[in-house]
């Protein structure tokens, strides 16, 4: 028998499953893991780990609670990082947005009214200093921000796993099947085992629907992201700067990052796949549109090959709504972090721990006080929904990249299909 059983070693459950060890460091405490560290979407992601983020536009008080939680879950990563000296390309350096199109150059304005609407620090950047950062002349303006950590996620998730108390035990590819309550006993069923607990902690994001919790919320839109190999020696390689993130200021545009040890990363694109993976045709398109984004930005590297091409499931709601709280008597479950999850999710699984300990804090609060996700219709009508905006947006994109006469690059079939390799 377990004290606690933790679903997902993801940023959510591992923050989860370390702060239940340090409020009972004489519990048993699982986690069990569907997959292998790392391999899921806390590992496969872009690395910002961002203390305020605004793709939408809520209500000032919500606002104001998504971003006291965000900063308090990256302060919680900073905290472990340190700690635990987890060597993970921690990189305090901030994030720009940076516009291509007038459309995103609007965008950029009414983002630099909700940053200072918010308190938080915005500084114009103009076209000559992100070419002086990106080595790309073609942005027409920036907007930076300090506040966002880049990292390289593979290395932190495994750090995070490796740092975890004494008396948490982790199991990989162990995933949970069903929850059956026994009396006042939950019974946690994997495939190969059954584990009794007291209390039992769902952290499985888009695997919660799975285990009857979230049902009927959650779109899973799958996003793609590729990475070149190390770019010393291509001509004109991008940028003085020794690293940086950039992120799209419409949401199908690209994240961009140069990363640490001279790799450009671009991560673009979406798909509606109900059932967590895209198809080859869409690969094949995301290959194109991330070939097209490069050749666009710094035409000298258009022939540079992508070594490693990934997808990952974004847990999206209508209205970036959270599943939070004790859903069922010692149930506790915490799910879809929307897109930046890094830090919202580490400090949802922290607070998940205090409800079930029954301990108080106005983070809690805040947490408490966000929206329920908004129902969705069956996956057929989503689909037609999702998949007419994902349309749009391509058009948009091909509007404005030339996608033709671009060199094959590695596809989908024959790239390794990995999310970053450790640091
Ligand atoms: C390509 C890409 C780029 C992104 N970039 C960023 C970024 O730069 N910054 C940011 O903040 N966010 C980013 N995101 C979103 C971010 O990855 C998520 O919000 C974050 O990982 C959420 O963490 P989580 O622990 O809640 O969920 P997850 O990371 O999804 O973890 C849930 C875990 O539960 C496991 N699981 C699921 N079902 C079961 C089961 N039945 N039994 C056992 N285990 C189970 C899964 O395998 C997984 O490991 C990106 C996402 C993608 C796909």
């Amino acid at each position: 028998m377990a004290d606690f059983v933790v679903i997902g070693a993801g940023f959510t459950g591992l923050a989860c499953s370390r702060r239940l060890a340090e409020l009972f460091p004489t519990a048993t405490i699982l986690v069990l893991e569907a997959d292998r560290i790392g391999a899921a979407n806390s590992g496969r992601n872009s690395g910002f780990l961002l203390d305020i983020s605004f793709y939408d536009d809520p209500p000032p008080a919500i606002r104001a609670a998504r971003t006291r939680l965000q900063r308090g879950g990256l302060e919680e990563l900073r905290r472990v990082v340190s700690d635990y000296h987890i060597s993970c390309d921690w990189q305090a350096r901030g994030h720009l947005y940076a516009a291509i199109t007038d459309d995103e150059d609007r965008y950029l304005s009414r983002l630099a009214v909700r940053y200072a609407d918010a308190g938080a620090p915005m500084e114009e950047c103009p076209a000559d200093r992100v070419s002086e950062v990106t080595g790309s002349s073609r942005f027409l303006r920036g907007l930076f921000h300090p506040g966002t950590v880049l990292v390289q996620p593979v290395a932190l998730i495994r750090g995070l796993t490796t740092s975890l108390p004494g008396n948490v035990q982790l199991y990989e590819n162990s995933g949970v099947r069903r929850l059956e309550r026994r009396g006042s006993v939950i019974v946690v069923q994997t495939d190969k085992s059954r584990i009794t607990a007291q209390k039992v902690f769902v952290c499985a994001n888009g695997g919660t629907p799975g285990l009857g919790y979230g049902k009927n919320r959650l779109l899973k839109v799958s996003t793609f992201a590729a990475m070149t190999p190390v770019l010393d020696g291509w001509p004109g390689a991008f940028g003085e700067a020794e690293s940086f993130g950039l992120l799209p200021t419409l949401l199908g545009g690209a994240t961009l990052r140069k990363t640490k040890d001279g790799r450009l990363l671009v991560r673009q694109g979406a798909a509606f796949t109900p059932a967590g993976c895209p198809s080859a045709a869409e690969f094949g398109r995301f290959s194109e549109q991330a070939r097209a984004t490069v050749k666009r930005l710094w035409p000298e590297l258009a022939k540079v090959p992508f070594e490693f091409i990934w997808s990952g499931v974004m847990s999206l709601t209508r209205n970036t709504g959270q599943v939070f709280g004790e859903l069922a008597e010692n149930v506790f479950v915490s799910a879809f972090c929307n897109g930046a999850g890094n830090t919202s999710g580490t400090m949802a699984g922290k607070l998940l721990a205090d409800l079930s300990a029954g301990r108080s804090s106005d983070l809690l609060s805040d947490q408490m006080s966000l929206p329920s996700p908004r129902w969705v219709p069956p996956d057929v009508i989503c689909g037609f929904f999702v998949n007419r905006q994902i349309a749009a947006e391509n058009r948009k994109l091909e509007e404005v990249c030339e996608m033709t006469d671009l060199e094959p690059i590695l596809s989908a079939s024959t790239a390794r299909a990995l999310p970053w390799t450790p640091g």
